[in-house]
C-alpha cells in the first residue's frame, strides 16, 4: 500500500542526498504501479466476490486519499509561501474526498447496494474540485507581459475548450442522453466532469504559464496525471450513477485510486538542483507550447473517432465548441502574428541601431586620425605604407597617397633610416610591445625636423596584421629644451659655458683620463683692474669687455678645450694635452692668453687695457675632484694677482697649506686686534745735514701668542683684503699722535710722526673725520702728522681721491709718497696732487754706491722733489757711502738701519733723551756730525727718558 510508503518526517527529508531521495521515488513509484496493477486484477477479476471487492475499493480509496492528503500536508511544511498554500489546499482537497469516502462507505455499509444519490458523501466528494482549484490558482503566474499573459489565457482556453469537447463526446453527451431522474441529481452527475475538466485545464494553464520558469514541474505533472485519471473515473462513475449501473468495486474505481496514489507521488517527489531543473524545465517548456495544440489535437481526434463510430451526441454542442475553438486558435495566431512583427520590427531597429553605432564611431575615428596632431602610418616590418593619415600633409608636408606602397624609410635620411629599421624590427619581436624612438625626418620642404615615432605592433592583431606608427613634430619641444639646458648651463652674457657645466665637464675630463697618458689642466682667469673699468666706464662698457675677453679666450685655445665664465671677471679654461705636448700645455695656452688680451680693447672707441692674473693646476698634482682641481687653479691665481704683473703661476700643493695658514692668521688677527696684540715701532727720520731727529715713522708690529712678532708684511695685505684695516689703521693713528704728543710735550719740540695708510683706509668714507678726531684728541699740530701711501692709491677713483687728499691737506696734515718710482704710474699726478714729500725706495739707495754709479736715478728724483717744491726722503739708509751720497745729491731727510732700526716707543723715547744730552753737551742743538750715525745707538749708550 502507498500508505507504508508515506513521506517520512519532513525534517529529514531536507538534508538527504538528492540520488538517496530519487531512489526513494522511484520505489516508492514502483510500489504505487504495483499497487494499482494489484488493485485493478481484484477489481477485475473480482477476486473474494463483490461485497470483498467492494470493501476492499472502499478502504483502498479511503487510505489512498488519506495518504495523499498526509504527504502534500507533509510536502507544504518543506514549502514556503504560495506553493505552500497550494499544498495545504490540495491536502484538504484530497482529505475532503477521503471525508466523502468515508461517509460513502457507511452508507453502503449501513444501506448495502442502495445508497442515495445525491448524498451527503457528494459534499466531500465535491470539496475536492473546489480546493484544488483553489490550491492551483493559488500557485498562480509570475508578472508577465501583456502579450505573454494574453498567450496564456489563449492557451487556457483553447486547452479548456478541448477538454470539454472531449469530455462532451465521451461523457457529458451519452449523460445527458441517458437523462436522470430529477434535474438537481443530475446537475451533481454533471459537476463531477465539468469540475475534472476545470482542474485538468487549470494545470494545463498553469504549467504553460510556468513554461518560461526554471521550476521543478514534475510534480505538478503528476498532480494533473492524477487529477485525469480522476477524470476518467468520475466520467465512468457519471455515466455509471446516471444509468443505476455503478457500484463500489468497478473497474473505474481505479481511475481514482491511481489519481490519488499519483498526488501522493508528486508530493514525494524530492526537490531537484537548479542545473537539474532548467534542463528539466527546457524539456517542460517545449512541451508546454505544444500543449494547447496537443489538446485540440485530442479534441478533434476524438470528435472525429465518435463521428466514425456514428455516433453524434449533442452535435449542436460540439459544432458550437468547434467554433470557439477554431475562433481562440485564429486568435492565438494573430496573436503570434503580431508578437513576430512586433519582434521583426524590434529586431530591424536594433541591426539599424547597431549600424549607426557603428558608422558613427567610424566616422569619429576617421575625424580623430585625420585631425590628429599625430600622424598615423601603417606598415609592414620593412617600413613598406600600406596605410597613411591625411595629417602627414599637416604636420610634415608629405602625401600621404604618394607614401602607400613605398617604404616609410624615403622620407629619412640614411642614417635615421636604419634606425627605424631597426626599431620596426625589434618592435615586431615583441607582440603588442610599444617602442618609442626619435628620428630626424626630411619634411616635404626639404627642412629637417625631429620627430618622436611610437611604434606598436600589431602584426598579430587580425583586423590589422601590421605595425602602427604614430609620429609627431617634436622639433619645437627640442628645441625649446635644449634652450632651457643651454641657458642652464651657458653664460648669458658671453655664451660660454657657466660654473655647473665646466665642473661637469672637468668631471668627465678627470674620468676620462684615468689610466691614459692625457694630462688635464685648468686655467683659472681673473682680470686685474676690471672692477675700475666698470665703475668708472659703466657696466655696459664692462660687459662689452667681457664678451670681448670671452672672444679672444676662445680663440686662444682649441675647439675641444672648454672655456667658461665663472662669474664676475673670473674665467676658467679646461685643456687636455700629451704629456710631451710642448704647444698645448697650459703654460703655452696661458702664454696665448697674455698674448692675446695684450691688444688694447676697443670700449667706446676709446682704448682700454685689461690684463688677467692666471692659475695653473694641473690634475696631476693632488686633485681629485673638479671642485678640488678648480680651487687649486684658483689659489694659484690668487699668487699671480699678488704678484700683480698680469702673470700665471702654477699650483703646486705648499699653496694650499699657505691657504691655511693666511685663513688661520685671518681669524688671529681679529682676536690680537680685540686683546691689544699690536704695538708701533718708531724709525727716526733725521735731517740729513745736522742729524737731528726730526720725527719718526711708526711701523706696526703684531705680537702673536704663537708665531712671536710678526712683520706687517705678512699680515697688512690679509687685513687689507678682510677689511681689518680699517680698525687697525685707526689704532695705528691714534697711537702714533698720541705718542707724537707725548714727546713732543716731553722735548718741547713739535717731534713729526709719519703714517702708514692703505689705499683701503682711503677708500673709508670717515677717513677724515679719523684723522681729524685723532688730531683733536692727542691735540698735536696737523702739520707734525704725515700720511704715507704709495702710488696705488692714485690709480683708484682719481677724482674722489683728488678731493679727499685736498681735504686732508686743509686739515693741514702732511702727505707723502712712499717707495716713490716703483709705481708705473706716470709722473703727471704729482702735479695734480697736493704732495709735500717724496721718499725715494730703498732700491734707488741701494744703488747709489753701486759699482756701475747708477746715481743718476736718484738724483733725478731728488731735483724732481726740488722741482716740485717738496722735500725728499731716503729710505733703507744702510751704510755710510749711501749716507753721504745722497746727501750730496741735496736729499733732505735721511732713515735707515744705519741711523736705527724701527724700535719700541721707549727706545725711541731714548733716542730723543740721548740727542738732547748730547745738544746739551756740545752746547748747540745742530748740526749733528754725520759721523754719529754710524752705529745704531742702543739701550746701552742711551739712558731711559
Ligand atoms: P715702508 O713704509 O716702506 O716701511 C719701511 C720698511 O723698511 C720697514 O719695514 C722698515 O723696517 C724697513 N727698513 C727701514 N730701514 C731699512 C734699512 O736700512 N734696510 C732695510 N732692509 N729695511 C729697512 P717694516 O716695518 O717691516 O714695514 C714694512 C711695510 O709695512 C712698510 O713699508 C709699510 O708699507 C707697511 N706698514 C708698516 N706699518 C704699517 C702701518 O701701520 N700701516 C700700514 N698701512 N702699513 C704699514
Ligand atoms: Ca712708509
Ligand atoms: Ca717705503
Amino acid at each position: 500500500m502507498a500508505i507504508a510508503h508515506a513521506p517520512r518526517p519532513a525534517a529529514a527529508l531536507v538534508p538527504d542526498l538528492p540520488s538517496y531521495d530519487m531512489q526513494a521515488f522511484r520505489r516508492a513509484a514502483a510500489l504505487v504501479g504495483a499497487a494499482v496493477l494489484a488493485l485493478g486484477i481484484c477489481f477485475v477479476a473480482r477476486l473474494g466476490g463483490p461485497h470483498t471487492v467492494r470493501t476492499l475499493s472502499n478502504v483502498a480509496l479511503f487510505c489512498a486519499a488519506f495518504a495523499a492528503s498526509i504527504g502534500c500536508v507533509l510536502r507544504s511544511r518543506r514549502a514556503t509561501g504560495r506553493v505552500r498554500l497550494s499544498w495545504v489546499l490540495l491536502g484538504a482537497a484530497t482529505a475532503s474526498w477521503g471525508v466523502g469516502q468515508l461517509l460513502w462507505f457507511w452508507f453502503e455499509s449501513v444501506m448495502g447496494d442502495a445508497v442515495p444519490f445525491p448524498s451527503l458523501a457528494d459534499v466531500g466528494y465535491l470539496g475536492m474540485p473546489i480546493f484544488t482549484v483553489a490550491g492551483l490558482l493559488v500557485l498562480g503566474t509570475a508578472a508577465q507581459t501583456a502579450a505573454n499573459r494574453a498567450r496564456s489565457v489563449l492557451d487556457g482556453a483553447m486547452i479548456a475548450t478541448s477538454l470539454l469537447l472531449i469530455s462532451w463526446t465521451l461523457v457529458l453527451g451519452p449523460t445527458i442522453a441517458a437523462g436522470a431522474d430529477n434535474l438537481f441529481a443530475l446537475t451533481i452527475s454533471l459537476s463531477y466532469p465539468v469540475s475534472d475538466v476545470v482542474m485538468v485545464t487549470i494545470v494545463m494553464y498553469v504549467l504553460a504559464g510556468r513554461r518560461q520558469r526554471h521550476a521543478d514541474n514534475v510534480p505538478l505533472i503528476l498532480v494533473g496525471c492524477g487529477l485525469a485519471t480522476f477524470a476518467l473515473s468520475d466520467s465512468g462513475f457519471t455515466y455509471l450513477t446516471l444509468t443505476d449501473a455503478y457500484s463500489s468495486g468497478s473497474p473505474t474505481d481505479l481511475g481514482w485510486f491511481t489519481g490519488f496514489l499519483l498526488i501522493l507521488l508528486a508530493s514525494l517527489r524530492p526537490e531537484r538542483s537548479v542545473a537539474h531543473r532548467s534542463a528539466v524545465a527546457k524539456q517542460v517548456r517545449n512541451f508546454g507550447l505544444l500543449m494547447p495544440y496537443i489538446a485540440v489535437v485530442a479534441a478533434v481526434v476524438t470528435t472525429v473517432l465518435d463521428k466514425l463510430q456514428g455516433r453524434s451526441s449533442g452535435s449542436s454542442f460540439i459544432s458550437w465548441d468547434r467554433s470557439v475553438l477554431i475562433l481562440l486558435m485564429v486568435g492565438r495566431q494573430v496573436l503570434t502574428m503580431l508578437e513576430n512583427r512586433t519582434l521583426t520590427r524590434g529586431l530591424e531597429a536594433r541591426v539599424a541601431e547597431r549600424t549607426q553605432e557603428l558608422k558613427t564611431s567610424e566616422q569619429r575615428f576617421r575625424a580623430l586620425v585625420l585631425h590628429s596632431s599625430d600622424v598615423v602610418s601603417v606598415v609592414d616590418t620593412d617600413s613598406v605604407v600600406q596605410y597613411q593619415s591625411e595629417s602627414i600633409e599637416r604636420v610634415f608636408g608629405h602625401h600621404a597617397h604618394r607614401l602607400v606602397g613605398a617604404p616609410l624609410t624615403s622620407i629619412f635620411q640614411p642614417e635615421a633610416a636604419t634606425a627605424l629599421l631597426e626599431a620596426l624590427k625589434s618592435a615586431s619581436l615583441r607582440s603588442r610591445g610599444v617602442a618609442v624612438i626619435e628620428l630626424p625626418l626630411v619634411r616635404a620642404d626639404g627642412r629637417i625636423c625631429q620627430a618622436e615615432i611610437s611604434v606598436t605592433n600589431l602584426l598579430e592583431d587580425p583586423a590589422v596584421g601590421a605595425l602602427v606608427l604614430n609620429m609627431r613634430d617634436v622639433t619645437e619641444r627640442r628645441e625649446l629644451e635644449n634652450q632651457l639646458i643651454h641657458e642652464a648651463f651657458h653664460d648669458t652674457l658671453t655664451g660660454l659655458a657657466n660654473r655647473a657645466l665646466f665642473t661637469d665637464r672637468v668631471g668627465q675630463a678627470l674620468q676620462r683620463r684615468a689610466g691614459s697618458e692625457f694630462r688635464i689642466a685648468v686655467l683659472f682667469l681673473d682680470l686685474d683692474g676690471f672692477k675700475e673699468t666698470n665703475d668708472s666706464q659703466g657696466h655696459a662698457a664692462g660687459d662689452a669687455m667681457l664678451v670681448e675677453v670671452a672672444r679672444r679666450l676662445l680663440g686662444a685655445v682649441r675647439p675641444e678645450d672648454t672655456v667658461a665664465r665663472l662669474g664676475g671677471d673670473e674665467f676658467a679654461v679646461l685643456i687636455g694635452c700629451l704629456h710631451d705636448d710642448e704647444e698645448n700645455n697650459a703654460r703655452a695656452v696661458a702664454e696665448r692668453i697674455r698674448a692675446t688680451l695684450s691688444a688694447p680693447f676697443a670700449i667706446d672707441n676709446q682704448p682700454a687695457f685689461i690684463r688677467a692674473s692666471i692659475g695653473i693646476a694641473y690634475a696631476d698634482s693632488g686633485a681629485e675632484d673638479a671642485g678640488q682641481l678648480l680651487r687649486n687653479a684658483d689659489l694659484a691665481m690668487y699668487r699671480a694677482k699678488a704678484a700683480g704683473e698680469g702673470g700665471y703661476v702654477l699650483y703646486n700643493p705648499t699653496m694650499h697649506a699657505a691657504l691655511v695658514d693666511r685663513l688661520q692668521v685671518a681669524a688671529d688677527l681679529r682676536v690680537g686686534l680685540e686683546r691689544g696684540h699690536f704695538e708701533l715701532y718708531y724709525q727716526p727720520e733725521v735731517d740729513m745735514n745736522g742729524g737731528d731727529i726730526l720725527g719718526f715713522e711708526a711701523l706696526i708690529r703684531w705680537h702673536h701668542p704663537e708665531r712671536g712678532l710678526v712683520p706687517p708684511d705678512q699680515f697688512i695685505p690679509l687685513a687689507e683684503t678682510t677689511g681689518l684695516i680699517r680698525p687697525l689703521g685707526q689704532w695705528v693713528l691714534e697711537e702714533a699722535c698720541r705718542q707724537a704728543a707725548l714727546w713732543s710735550q716731553a722735548m718741547g719740540r713739535q717731534i713729526g710722526m709719519a703714517v702708514n695708510v692703505s689705499s683701503h683706509q682711503l677708500g673709508q668714507s670717515d677717513f677724515l673725520a679719523v684723522v681729524a678726531n685723532a688730531l683733536s684728541s692727542t691735540g698735536i699740530v696737523p702739520g707734525q702728522l704725515c700720511l704715507e701711501m704709495t702710488e696705488s692709491v692714485l690709480m683708484n677713483d682719481t677724482e674722489d681721491i683728488l678731493t679727499l687728499l685736498n681735504q686732508l691737506k686743509d686739515l693741514g696734515v702732511r702727505l707723502a709718497i712712499d717707495d716713490f718710482g716703483t709705481g708705473y704710474s706716470s709722473l703727471s699726478y704729482l702735479h695734480r696732487f697736493p704732495f709735500d714729500t717724496l721718499k725715494i725706495d730703498r732700491s734707488f739707495v741701494e744703488r747709489v754706491t753701486s759699482p756701475s754709479g747708477e746715481a743718476t736715478l736718484a738724483r733725478t728724483i731728488v731735483q724732481l722733489g726740488h722741482g716740485l717744491g717738496v722735500t725728499t726722503i731716503a729710505e733703507g739708509l744702510e751704510n755710510r757711502a749711501q749716507y753721504e751720497a745722497l746727501r750730496r745729491i741735496g736729499c733732505n731727510i735721511g732713515q735707515g738701519f744705519l741711523i736705527s732700526k724701527p724700535v719700541p716707543a721707549d727706545q725711541a723715547t731714548e733716542l730723543l733723551v740721548a740727542e738732547l744730552s748730547d745738544q746739551r753737551a756740545t752746547g748747540h742743538p745742530a748740526p749733528r756730525s754725520a759721523a754719529k750715525p754710524g752705529k745704531p745707538r742702543t739701550k746701552s749708550k742711551v739712558p731711559v727718558a
